[in-house]
């Protein structure tokens, strides 16, 4: 058997969608994009959505509309994706990593008072793996010390936390439309906010902190526009957006679709005493990006390199930030410095999870991965 490690979803409606922008004339930002930000907005119970080109330049705009700069410290976690740090090193600031909780591999809330200093500004959450930190208690430690939160929500548009969803409690959340995401239109991003005064500044700095569109300047009657600021190049095309537009319409049966394929995987993995998965809390909606397992460190990859040769597709999610080499080079980081998060990243392999996959694939994998995962 070939089991992909993903495999997107993309149906006729959303090909149509798009088919029915490539014969348009409008081909970057406009009526579709406004059309899937209404929704996501929406969806996620925010005021406001703008699409972007990905969760990184989501990730580093939200940083730059708190003037993040050169001589300010972020906090983040270094359990995920290095774009989350990256986008820190992109304003010339420092990241300053927190050690995570290994129940949830999510960034331990008990640690971060201990590193907040004068220089600290803002803190980037990320939802691993689709759980959603505790934001409530994320929200105190930032009003006490006066920190901008912008979540890192890549992992997690569908879920919420005492009743919390992100972007609620946070200044700012990050999605990602990555060709492996939940939703996704190969790379894209998008943010939410409930800030009036952020979303303005966002929709000119996607686009080069000019007062006016392409639909605002070619769709109407000319008008000419300023340049109020140095902004980016950012701005979500309505090809992208029209991918995306029936999907967020169908998330929640994807979801329920996801739900039943990790109830699979927990009924059939967690009797292996050799394997742990991350604890679900229970006040939490959980996202389901991705299904990762934890296992023997010292077998991870062995075990990962059978999984490929049982055709079985894998990915690991991730390996810690600060042990990547710009990191260890630029801060001086060791292994030791974040004991759980090395220690999770060393034993994590992701396996096959999409609303695709069939009950004998399903099986498959499960029946692959009790074989070999022995010791
Ligand atoms: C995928 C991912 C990102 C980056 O998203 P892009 O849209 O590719 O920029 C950021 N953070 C996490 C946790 C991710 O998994």
């Amino acid at each position: 058997m070939k089991i992909e490690f993903y495999r997107h979803n993309l149906n006729n409606d959303d090909k149509k969608e798009a088919q029915r922008i490539l014969d348009s004339l409008f081909l970057t930002t406009g009526d579709s994009v406004a059309e899937f930000e209404n929704k996501l907005a929406k969806y996620t119970f925010n005021k406001y959505a703008l699409g972007v080109t990905s969760c990184t330049e989501a990730l580093f705009l939200g940083l730059k509309y708190f003037d993040i700069k050169k001589g300010d410290e972020v906090i983040t976690t270094p359990m995920s994706f290095v774009s989350t740090a990256n986008s820190i090193e992109y304003c010339d600031a420092k990241p300053v990593f927190v050690d995570i909780e290994e129940k949830t591999g999510n960034i331990n809330i008990d640690n971060i008072e201990a590193v907040i200093t004068s220089n600290t500004k803002a803190i980037i959450p990320v939802h691993l793996y689709g759980q959603m930190c505790d934001m409530k208690r994320l929200k105190e430690i930032a009003m006490k010390n006066n920190l901008k939160i912008i979540e890192d929500s890549a992992h997690c548009i569908e879920g919420n936390r005492d009743g919390v969803k992100p972007g609620q409690l946070g200044d700012i959340a990050c999605y990602s439309f990555y060709a492996t995401k939940n939703i996704t239109c190969g790379e894209g991003g998008a943010i939410t906010c409930n800030n009036q005064d952020i979303y303005d500044w966002i929709k000119r700095a996607r686009l080069h902190g000019i007062s006016k569109s392409a639909a605002d300047r070619y769709t109407k009657r000319y008008e000419h526009y300023d340049m109020e600021f140095l902004g980016f190049k950012a701005n979500m095309t309505n090809i992208d957006a029209a991918l995306l537009i029936h999907q967020i319409d169908r998330i929640e049966e994807l979801l329920v679709a996801k739900e039943n394929i990790a109830k699979k995987y927990n009924d059939g993995l967690s009797k292996n005493p050799h394997i742990s998965i991350p604890k679900m809390l229970p006040n939490s909606k959980h996202a389901r990006h991705i299904y990762t397992i934890w296992v023997n460190p010292q077998k991870r990859d062995e075990y990962m390199h059978q999984l490929q040769d049982m055709g079985i597709g894998v990915a690991v999610n991730f390996r810690p930030i600060h042990l990547m080499k710009y990191y260890r080079e630029k801060y001086g980081y060791k292994p030791g410095d974040f004991p759980v998060a090395e220690k999770i990243g060393n034993s994590s392999i992701t396996i096959p999870f999409y609303p695709g996959l069939k009950n004998e694939e399903i099986d498959y994998v499960i029946n692959s991965i009790n074989k070999i995962v022995i010791q």
